[in-house]
């Protein structure tokens, strides 16, 4: 098995001995970025000292921002089915949580869509619980076509990136072929004893089937994975050196790694007490742990849901995370639920301001709230879509793919003062493309946009 936990362990415990200079010198290899090994690593998790660690900090800013440029994409998360076999036992859908479960019918799926659409969602996150008889593949398979099927006005869903269990090879093949984006799995956690402790008497019980499932996934053809752990479940050191190797495995197997980590932590949910939970994350050690990732993947793309409240998604902003969820509801049927005000939400979320309240503060902060799907619908998954991001060029497409999507939501979903505020801020970015030919397409797309074309990228 790939994950080793004496090696891990060991790792940890070296590390602690770490000099100055030693933490110097992998702060000095960071910045030239210089690939850093599995003991620079553990060595950063160590970091106390507050110079050190601004240090740290910066070096992870300035990687996001030459990476990543000012964009930042959105996306929300629907949830079709509470139905659950699993025991997970900081998850309020665990199945021994006695409340109405429910999966939705195709025609309720179509209403939620329609409301993501209203809210001027292009991508979405599929989430549900595992359960072969009560939402089987057949269920996801269709919920997925009723997704891209359902259109509103101007509105439509371009991406559906998908969160369903651990698999088998069949099964992944069959999500290839519905055209979904990234496969979603978190490990939880990568300490097999604390995995094998929070999911007890369920099928997700087995450690080494659940790791292996981007092996199967890849293996059928899947090549754009997203990874996570929830911080809280095991020593949160752990798991970054867990997520860093898991990475390599892939990238040394199958040739490319994760395309993207999310970084959950653990938070209240219905039947679920914060108590029994020795290793929770406090906001000191979860940015620490933010900034680590962003320096040892710089080209993997770092996710954070409304679990953080707003201050701590603006601030993780600046020095790693690249994608955030927007007005989104964690609840089976929770948009429209949310419109009749009855909302049960999986976790309890800590931001709950809308998509245009997020998308001005990101405005008013100097980034460029992105709605672009492009890669995927180019092709540009798996190593292609890594060798760009590492040539550096990716920026020519992000930016302005963000302009152009930023510009279609004021357009059709925005008030006149927001149009504005859109049109003048892709004006004044487009001077600063670099590339000729690039301003040129971007400025005659936005015309097209204010024409009544939609869906324009590179
Ligand atoms: Fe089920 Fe997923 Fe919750 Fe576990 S985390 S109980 S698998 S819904
Ligand atoms: Fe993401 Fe590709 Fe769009 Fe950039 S161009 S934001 S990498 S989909």
């Amino acid at each position: 098995m790939f994950i080793n936990e004496k090696y891990i362990e060991n790792l940890l415990e070296e590390s602690k001995l770490a000099t100055a200079e030693d933490v110097q010198a992998v702060l000095d290899k960071a910045e030239k970025r210089e690939g850093l090994n599995h003991k620079d690593i553990a060595v950063l998790l160590q970091v106390e000292d507050k110079d050190q660690l601004k240090k740290m900090y910066e070096i992870a800013g300035q990687i996001k921002k030459d990476i990543y440029g000012k964009r930042i994409v959105l996306f929300a998360p629907l949830y079709v089915s509470d139905y659950c076999v699993n025991n997970c036992v900081y998850c309020g859908y665990h199945s021994c949580n006695t409340f109405k479960r429910r999966k939705l019918t195709q025609e309720e799926v179509a209403e939620e869509v329609r409301i993501l659409e209203k809210m001027g969602h292009k991508r979405l996150a599929l989430e549900l619980g595992e359960d072969p008889v009560n939402a089987p593949i057949e269920y996801v398979l269709e919920t997925l076509k009723t997704i891209y099927n359902t259109q509103r006005d101007n509105g439509e869903i371009r991406r559906v990136n998908v969160n369903i269990a651990a698999t088998t090879v069949e099964e992944y093949k069959m999500l290839k072929e519905a055209g979904i984006g990234t496969y979603i799995l978190f490990q939880e956690t990568y300490h097999e004893p604390s995995y094998k402790k929070m999911h007890p008497n369920c099928m997700k019980n087995d450690y080494e089937y659940h790791l292996t499932a981007f092996d199967r996934a890849m293996e059928a053809g899947i090549d754009d994975v997203g990874a996570g752990v929830l911080f809280g479940l095991a020593d949160p050191k752990f798991e970054v050196l867990g997520l860093m190797i898991h990475n390599e495995h892939l990238e040394e197997k199958y040739g490319v790694g994760f395309h993207t980590i999310s970084v959950p932590r653990l938070r209240p949910a219905k039947g679920v007490s914060l108590k029994q939970f020795p290793h929770l994350v406090d906001d000191e050690l979860f940015k620490k742990l933010v900034a680590i990732i962003r320096i040892a993947v710089p080209f993997t793309g770092m996710i954070i849901s409304t679990r953080e409240d707003a201050d701590m998604r603006r601030e993780l902003l600046r020095y790693g995370i690249s994608q955030m969820s927007a007005g989104s509801s964690t609840g089976v049927g929770g948009y429209k639920e949310r419109e009749e005000g009855n909302e049960v939400p999986q976790f309890k979320t800590s931001d709950e301001r809308s998509p245009i309240e997020i998308l001005n503060e990101l405005i008013d902060d100097g980034y460029i709230p992105s709605y672009c799907t492009a890669c995927y619908r180019k092709g540009r998954t798996g190593e292609r879509f890594m060798r760009l991001a590492k040539s550096g060029n990716i920026q020519y497409v992000c930016e302005p793919n963000a302009m152009s999507t930023l510009m279609e939501y004021a357009l059709d979903y925005g008030d006149d003062e927001f149009k504005e505020k859109a049109e003048k801020l892709v004006r004044t970015l487009a001077k600063d493309i670099k590339r000729d030919d690039i301003r040129e397409m971007f400025l005659e797309n936005l015309e097209k946009l204010k024409n009544g074309t939609r869906d324009l990228y590179v």
